[in-house]
């Protein structure tokens, strides 16, 4: 592998700019551990384990891997106060905060010595993130699985935004999955990539089987943005999505969608595997591949398209 530098490989003390996005339900400490390995930064989704959980999570990727790995919160679920205290008793060296206001936690991560990037779906976002003194920003586009900017924000238009608006590194998400599409994204001005629906279709994340397979076989087309009036998410046109979409188009307020949603739907879907009834958070990208591998494959072959595409002439 030839050696490559740049923001966000020092940034992190990692080899290969690709991060592991963290994921509820789908991205514990083995994949997380899996990803690190590989030479990427890998994450620990926490927005679906109670506090034991995930402090059972970073203890085991400690031992699975001596590499740099993360923590990525996502402000909108429950027992964060708990998470955070956690992350510093864990020493966990990086944490990637999302859905949520930047000024939170930031300057107490910080002062533990906690590299911290935040997520954002637009540039006055990402302004916020650099004033809050986060190290880094992820843009995510419209493209990507799960929660979702409203402003609907397409990678290609929001990376070279934020990369205007900001002087710190920035890493791009959201439509990436390949080693082609990771170096349109850094001519684009990003230092890096997360990257979250390829990785679900791994061995290792934990994510249900009928779920992974499910991704494996979406086509183009079959996902879409539901649940705006709440908090908008990308979702597999599934039964549950056309109960939503019906809901919406009938007007259902708040509180009726609310009370649709119920509890636990994303549990359901991803990790029990209820393919009707179930929330099935995927990104555009997911129409792209076809095979579940594992983890270290993905991060392998991302790169080697990658450094074999800077070399390719432009059609
Ligand atoms: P829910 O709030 O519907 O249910 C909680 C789920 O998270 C359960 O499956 C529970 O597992 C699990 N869980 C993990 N850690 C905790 C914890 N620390 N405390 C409580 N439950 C935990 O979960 P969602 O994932 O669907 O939504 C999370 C948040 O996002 C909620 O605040 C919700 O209102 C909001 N939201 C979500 C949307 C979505 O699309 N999912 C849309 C709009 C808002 P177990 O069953 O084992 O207890």
């Amino acid at each position: 592998m030839q050696p490559f530098q740049n923001k966000i490989t020092s940034l992190f003390k990692i080899d290969i700019p690709v991060i592991q996005a963290g994921m509820i339900w789908a991205s514990g400490w083995r994949l997380a551990s899996a990803v690190s390995n590989a030479g990427g930064l890998g994450l620990i989704g926490s927005g679906s384990m109670y506090p034991d959980v995930l402090r059972e999570h970073i203890q085991k990727c400690k031992s699975a891997t001596d590499k740099p790995f993360g923590v990525n919160v996502p402000m909108l679920y429950p027992d964060i106060d708990k998470h955070i205290q956690i992350i510093i008793e864990e020493k966990v060296a990086i944490v990637f905060t999302s859905a949520g206001n930047p000024n939170t936690y930031t300057s107490l991560l910080k002062q533990h010595g906690i590299t911290v990037v935040h997520v954002v779906s637009s540039s006055k976002f990402a302004v916020k993130a650099e004033a809050a003194g986060c190290d880094a920003v992820v843009a995510e586009g419209f493209e990507a699985g799960g929660h979702n900017g409203r402003e609907e924000t397409t990678t290609m238009v929001l990376v070279p935004a934020v990369c205007q608006s900001v002087s710190i590194p920035v890493i791009a998400a959201g439509g990436i999955a390949t080693g082609k599409q990771m170096l349109a994204a850094m001519v684009l001005g990003a230092s890096g990539v997360q990257i979250g629906s390829r990785f679900i279709a791994s061995h290792e994340a934990s994510s249900h089987i009928d779920f992974k397979n499910a991704i494996i076989n979406t086509k183009e087309g079959d996902t879409s943005l539901a649940l705006k009036k709440l908090t908008p998410v990308r979702l597999i046109k599934n039964k549950f999505y056309h109960d939503v979409l019906k809901a919406e188009e009938a007007g259902a307020s708040q509180e009726e969608l609310k009370l649709l949603l119920g509890r636990g739907r994303a549990k359901r879907g991803m990790f029990e595997g209820d393919l009707d009834e179930g929330e099935l958070e995927i990104g555009q990208v997911s129409s792209l591949f076809n095979k579940i591998v594992p983890a270290a494959g993905i991060v392998d072959s991302i790169w080697q398209e990658f450094q074999q595409q800077l070399r390719h002439p432009l059609k």
